[in-house]
């Protein structure tokens, strides 16, 4: 990742600096939000000259309209010849930045590195209410201004009998929000005019999840154990340095280390310095926040929530509060990376290693990459900590870029619950009927049952089966938009495309043939809930996908009622396979362990070594002992063997060796271009045009791979091709294409994308 560092990442063409001359003008350069991604030189009036920072939203003239941007640049010297014309910024729409000082700089490298104008860079930094400078909500209190004497206040009573009412009424209860007196707005209103009562207004702030550890009290300080204490001496060294540095937390499932980030946490927040803390899927931070409200609870800051599902309302409290320094300590997903939190000091990237901190749109930018270089800008500290380190960061820990802090002990020394791999094989042969659960899958679950244990089952599938697949014809039912197989949702006896959501009715004959056999082949979570209640009808059963869902709140009150022991058995997609922590359960399932293994990626084995290891991890992390089965096709693959005997250095030095034979990352960086578009002709030959004019006008700067159909080859009707740039370094390779995609002669109808350092190969 040598290219986050590059020395002159933002040296675009900023003019050298001059110090104005005294008497000139105070200049600033602002970025709209709606224009090309460039900088516009504006005049700083005189009576916002104090106010006008780095960061600013402000108002301002451009061509014949008024637009909104920020101050991207103070201190600028007009060119003599233009000083006279250049035009005001006619309003400033908040006391304070809007941005951190190093967003600029964060913003220019992600639009630069990532290939993406700065403009949908700045559209992801900031959320829209901000950007549209929108009011604050405020709370109106209203309070007495001076005492009248009893002449005066008999006067009044005479007078305004009201009024004289309202006057008591505030002698009597001191200051009260306005909305809750009891009088009309006519005699508030005469009150306040005549200078006897006064109102303030300060912002309300809407805190998310308010409701979540506020009163739990502060636990009684952890005492951490040697390797704990290690790592947090570790961190704590860099923090007290006040340098970079970056640190790779690998501790294995149940090893403690939110107790490390909350101990680097606090150490910071007494330093006056703020934290961010990073967490993969916007369903764990409630859970994340619970814990770090009552680990911090005496620390007396503000601990603010981030995440899509937030109104508009509570982003802009939370980001203002954080702007002016009234909250430190931020948790949220991939987007609160670009907080606002002043002295920003500690950023922790929790499970490092999930594909979900990569956006899977423009700017596709990786937020743990992303933390990594702010802590870079900042001279702060960033922890990136995962069991199941990504390879990328263990090789950058490997080659010492990275402090590589472990703890491979659990917590008080438990057991790894051991790893039983069934050989579907063999088994398959004595399940009638089904196709979901073996023997001794079954066996293992009745055994929880009876011992009121819990059991979690992982199954990388929603719905009720694979596909619609013809025995007679072999036809499989696919979406007409995507060239993806539709899977059957039994409630409702449809066909639904998890690409696009195409839903149709499934049919009872085969389309191709009109065979009557057509038979659901493959399972999904549905199917399993289903079996699992035949089987035992008694059992508390409850399954959680994307389509559970879906509903608002559902994944907090099915995890609570886990928690309270009312759910026997949970059944979910990946959602359930991190970072849960329930002391009763003692089986963790893995119903097919090669749902990840096939398919064509390159981190494949990377990806389901770690799905065996986080799910083995949700097992025996109480006082009972665990047990975790999986159940696979190919039970001598690498990652399941490298997982069941919990060889964690030896998978990924494995990993390493293969990942540098076929030069994919960590070692050489990744490119993936794609070309898509209605027309499947066209857009192979835009794919193959463009191929060619790079080769010959960059001829030797970059291995090309393809042009290829991509593995999903039609999305919503859009048939998608790609090739691949390895290279060693990203940012030559991106500026040439960038040049050269300017230059190319592009089908109008074929649209091209860029992802640098992609996550999803489809
Ligand atoms: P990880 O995130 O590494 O999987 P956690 O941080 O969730 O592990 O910790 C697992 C459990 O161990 C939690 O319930 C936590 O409160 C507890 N724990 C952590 N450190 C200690 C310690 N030093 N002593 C006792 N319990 C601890
Ligand atoms: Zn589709
Ligand atoms: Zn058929």
């Amino acid at each position: 990742m040598d290219e986050l560092f590059p020395a002159n990442a933002f040296s675009k063409d900023v003019p050298a600096k001059e110090k104005p001359a005294a008497d000139a003008p105070r200049c600033v350069r602002v970025m709209p939000f709606d224009g090309g991604g460039r900088a516009y030189a504006y005049a700083v009036p005189a009576e916002l000259a104090g106010r006008t920072a780095l960061g600013s939203l402000v108002r301002i003239p451009l061509g014949s309209r008024t637009t909104l941007g920020l101050v991207w640049e103070t201190d600028v010297a007009p060119d003599p010849a233009f000083a006279k014309k250049i035009r005001a910024i006619s309003e400033l729409l908040y006391d304070i930045p809007v941005l951190a000082p190093d967003a600029i700089k964060l913003c220019e490298w992600i639009a630069g590195y990532y290939a993406a104008p700065l403009n949908s860079v700045l559209l992801t930094m900031l959320p829209a209410a901000v950007r549209q400078g929108v009011r604050p909500v405020l709370e109106r209190t209203v309070s007495l201004a001076r005492e009248l004497d009893a002449d005066a206040l008999a006067a009044l009573k005479r007078r305004a009998k009201k009024q004289a009412e309202l006057y008591e009424f505030l002698r009597e209860r001191g200051a009260a929000p306005r909305g809750t007196l009891p009088f009309s707005a006519a005699v508030v209103n005469a009150l306040l005019l005549s200078g006897v009562a006064r109102e303030s207004a300060v912002p309300v702030s809407r805190l998310a999840y308010a409701d979540i550890g506020a009163g739990v009290p502060a636990r009684r300080d952890v005492v951490l154990n040697a390797e704990q204490q290690a790592a947090l001496d570790s961190i704590s060294a860099s923090l007290d340095a006040g340098k970079f540095r970056a640190h790779l937390l690998h501790g294995v499932t149940g090893s403690g280390k939110t107790e490390v980030y909350v101990g680097a946490i606090r150490k910071t927040l007494a330093s006056g310095g703020s934290a961010i803390f990073l967490v993969p899927e916007v369903a764990l931070t409630p859970q994340t926040v619970e814990r770090l409200r009552s680990r911090l609870a005496d620390c007396g800051t503000r601990i603010v929530v981030w995440h899509s599902n937030l109104s508009a309302g509570e982003r802009f409290d939370a980001w203002m509060d954080m702007a002016r320094g009234n909250a430190r300590v931020l948790v949220g997903a991939r987007s609160a990376i670009f907080a606002p939190l002043r002295d920003l000091r500690l950023i922790v990237v929790d499970e490092e290693h999930e594909p979900s901190f990569k956006q899977g749109e423009t700017p596709f930018y990786h937020g743990r990459d992303v933390a990594v270089y702010r802590a870079h800008l900042l001279g702060a500290v960033c922890v990136l900590g995962s069991a199941t380190p990504s390879l990328e960061s263990f090789y950058n820990a490997r080659v010492g870029k990275y402090v590589l802090n472990r703890i491979l002990k659990r917590v008080d020394d438990r057991p790894f619950p051991p790893m039983r791999v069934i050989d579907m094989r063999r088994e398959i042969l004595h399940m009638q009927g089904q196709t979901t659960f073996s023997r001794p899958m079954l066996d293992a679950i009745a055994e929880r049952l009876a011992g009121h244990e819990q059991c979690i089952l992982f199954l990388n599938r929603r719905g009720y089966s694979r596909a619609l697949i013809c025995p007679d014809c072999g036809n499989v039912v696919e979406c007409p938009h995507c060239s993806s197989a539709l899977t059957f949702h039994r409630e409702d006896n449809t066909l639904r495309c998890h690409l696009c959501d195409h839903t149709e009715s499934a049919p009872s004959r085969c389309p191709a043939c009109g065979s009557e056999n057509v038979r659901k082949r493959g399972f999904g979570t549905q199917r399993a809930e289903e079996i699992l209640a035949q089987r035992f009808p008694e059992a508390r059963v409850v399954r959680l996908d994307a389509d559970t869902m879906a509903k608002k709140n559902e994944f907090r009150s099915i995890l609570e009622r886990f928690r309270a022991g009312e759910i026997d058995v949970l059944l979910g997609t990946q959602m359930i396979a991190k970072g849960l922590d329930f002391p009763r359960v003692t089986l963790a399932g893995i119903l097919d362990a090669d749902l990840s293994l096939h398919v064509p990626d390159f981190r494949a084995a990377e990806r389901t070594f770690q799905l065996l290891v986080q799910v083995a991890g949700r097992a025996g992390r109480g006082q009972l002992d665990g047990e975790v089965l999986v159940q696979t096709f190919t039970p001598s693959a690498p990652p399941i063997q490298f997982a069941k005997r919990a060889e964690f250095d030896e998978f990924l030095e494995d990993e390493l060796e293969r990942r540098r034979e076929f030069h994919y990352p960590p070692e050489r960086h990744l490119i993936r271009h794609v070309f898509r578009g209605t027309d499947r002709d066209r857009v192979e030959a835009a794919a193959l045009a463009w191929t060619e004019f790079f080769e010959k006008n960059a001829p030797g700067l970059v291995e090309i791979r393809g042009p290829a159909p991509c593995p999903t080859e039609k999305i919503l009707d859009n048939f998608r091709f790609h090739l691949w740039y390895f290279c060693a370094r990203v940012p030559a390779v991106v500026g040439a294409i960038s040049r050269l995609r300017a230059a190319f002669p592009r089908d109008a109808d074929v649209i091209d994308l860029l992802d640098v350092d992609p996550a999803d190969v489809n």
